[in-house]
């Protein structure tokens, strides 16, 4: 069992205090490096998720909102309060997500990279006059917080992805009731626990449930007191959501699936493209929605290339995340390995060459270590060309034009991340263009920052996190125009 200062309550938390879950069901997290159980957790039930929505409520200002520097101060204590428990918390993140510990690390400074952000720029959601005075009246624009909001999180950010919501929902003066997945409650506990001790916030703020993602969503979904859900995880859970909540009109913010292209030009700087890659592709076990998921690699370099991939891939050291010096660590679960497994088989079976890693048959049972894998010759009709694959593996398909890589990087539902690799600047600007995506990187494999707006076109989701655009996620603009 996982011991932490942090994890001293193992348990939901409701209108400023540690819940007492009183039906006795519970869910059991495990370590997907060793296969143990880490923690027993409640399994709340409905009447707990309706007290957490009746807190928000109760914490919910209208006529005497809190005022920008409160918000700002709240901010700045979550900010400071992960920094100084960076370790502690990548620790907790680690053992429950299996990424290495560095790793994880790094995303608790990114998780308080987004509460400085806003802590910083909240001034932009001060009600200003406009300079024009149309129908002859002076009009002031307010941003009020939209009300109580779900905040439903997947595992492979554990604390990024509520950093994201929480800092956005917080600097709007929204309460919120926030369910994390349930491989990974450990580091919200932890969050909470911190923001517990080190942050003034009043009593039903912050909540969180955990359980049956079935029983939460039906109160956020139904309750005509949360008039927001903020959703990252699975298209195909996203859209569930779009349709639970058609009938009161909820405002949605999603962050979905992706099947993200990474384009090599013959001009580019391949070494740099390589390395890229490598760092784009197994964050996370590749576990991420950013991760590159189509290689298509002009003709012409596709053997150097490929080559260059295999020599770093060969390199890298798969291995319990807790473990120094380990790149890569294992997959979340069974079912995410199973799929990796059968992307590789199907993409062999049709015709594809393993350029790196191990055949199917060879990875062996009993363990989640998927090690990284090359494929070349790949083609549509493959399951890991079409489907998110979500694990190490590095299918690589050929090109000729730039035509024809537009056309088949947009050849997927899905629009979040890709990224081009080209030193023809005129070149990444008609491909950047040409492309249906939200973010396209050129000539880095960089993801989301707080700084800037991240979000999907297509099926890969609505609404933007970080940047400007994040901020006003959860505010509602309401006009007061004055006629004398
Ligand atoms: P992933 O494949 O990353 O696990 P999911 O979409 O299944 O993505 O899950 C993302 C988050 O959404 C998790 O916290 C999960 O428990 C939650 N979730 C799953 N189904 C529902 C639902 N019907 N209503 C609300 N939340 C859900």
């Amino acid at each position: 069992m996982i011991e932490s200062p942090l994890l001293e309550k193992l348990t939901g938390y409701i209108g400023g205090r540690w819940s007492d879950s009183a039906e006795g069901h519970t869910f059991d997290v495990y370590n997907p490096a060793t296969g143990k159980v880490i923690a027993s957790l409640p399994s709340m039930p409905e009447s707990d998720v309706v007290a957490a929505v009746e807190a928000g409520k109760s914490a919910l200002r209208l006529t005497s909102p809190y005022t920008l520097e409160t918000r700002r101060r709240w901010l700045e204590a979550i900010r400071d309060a992960l920094k100084e428990n960076k370790e502690e918390v990548g620790r907790i993140l680690c053992m429950e997500h299996g990424k290495p510990l560095k790793e994880a690390q790094g995303e608790v400074d990114y998780a308080a990279g987004f509460f400085d952000y806003c802590s910083k720029h909240i001034q932009a959601l001060d009600a200003h006059t406009l300079t024009e005075k149309p129908k002859d009246c002076t009009w002031t624009v307010h941003y009020r917080p939209i009300g109580v909001a779900g905040l439903i999180t997947p595992w492979n950010f554990p604390i990024g992805m509520i950093a994201k919501k929480l800092s956005a929902a917080l600097a709007a003066g929204c309460p919120s009731v926030i369910k994390p997945a349930s491989e990974t409650p450990l580091t919200m506990i932890a969050l909470f626990s911190l923001m517990d001790k080190h942050v003034d916030l009043p009593d039903g703020m912050v909540n969180l449930v955990m359980g049956k993602a079935s029983v939460i969503g039906k109160v956020l979904c139904e309750s005509p007191d949360v008039p927001m859900l903020s959703f990252t995880g699975s298209t195909e859970v996203g859209r569930k959501l779009v349709v639970d909540t058609s009938e009161q009109v909820k405002k949605l913010a999603l962050e979905l699936g992706g099947n993200a292209p990474f384009i090599v030009f013959d001009d580019a700087d391949l070494d740099a493209a390589a390395d890229n890659l490598i760092a784009n592709k197994f964050r996370g076990g590749g576990q991420t929605c950013v991760c590159a998921n189509r290689i298509f690699i002009h003709e012409k370099v596709a053997d150097a290339f490929g080559e260059k991939l295999a020599e770093r891939v060969n390199k890298m050291t798969v291995g319990d995340g807790l473990t120094e010096d380990v790149d890569l660590g294992p997959l979340i679960n069974k079912a995410g390995f199973d799929k990796v497994k059968r992307h590789l088989e199907d993409a062999l079976e049709k015709g594809a060459g393993l350029v790196a890693g191990k055949k199917p048959a060879d990875l062996g049972e009993g363990h989640l270590f998927f090690p990284p894998t090359v494929i070349t010759d790949v083609n549509r009709d493959m399951c890991c060309y079409r489907e998110e694959t979500f694990g190490p593996l590095v299918p690589m398909a050929l090109f000729r034009t730039e035509e024809e890589v537009i056309e088949a990087g947009n050849d997927t539902e899905f629009g979040l991340a890709s990224y081009v690799f080209t030193n023809d600047a005129e070149r990444a600007q008609r491909v950047a263009a040409g492309l249906r995506f939200g973010h396209v990187g050129w000539n880095t494999g960089t993801g989301p920052t707080p700084e800037a707006p991240f979000g999907g076109m297509k099926a890969s989701g609505i609404g933007r996190e970080g940047g400007l655009e994040g901020l006003f996620e959860f505010v509602e603009a309401q006009t007061v125009p004055r006629g004398f």
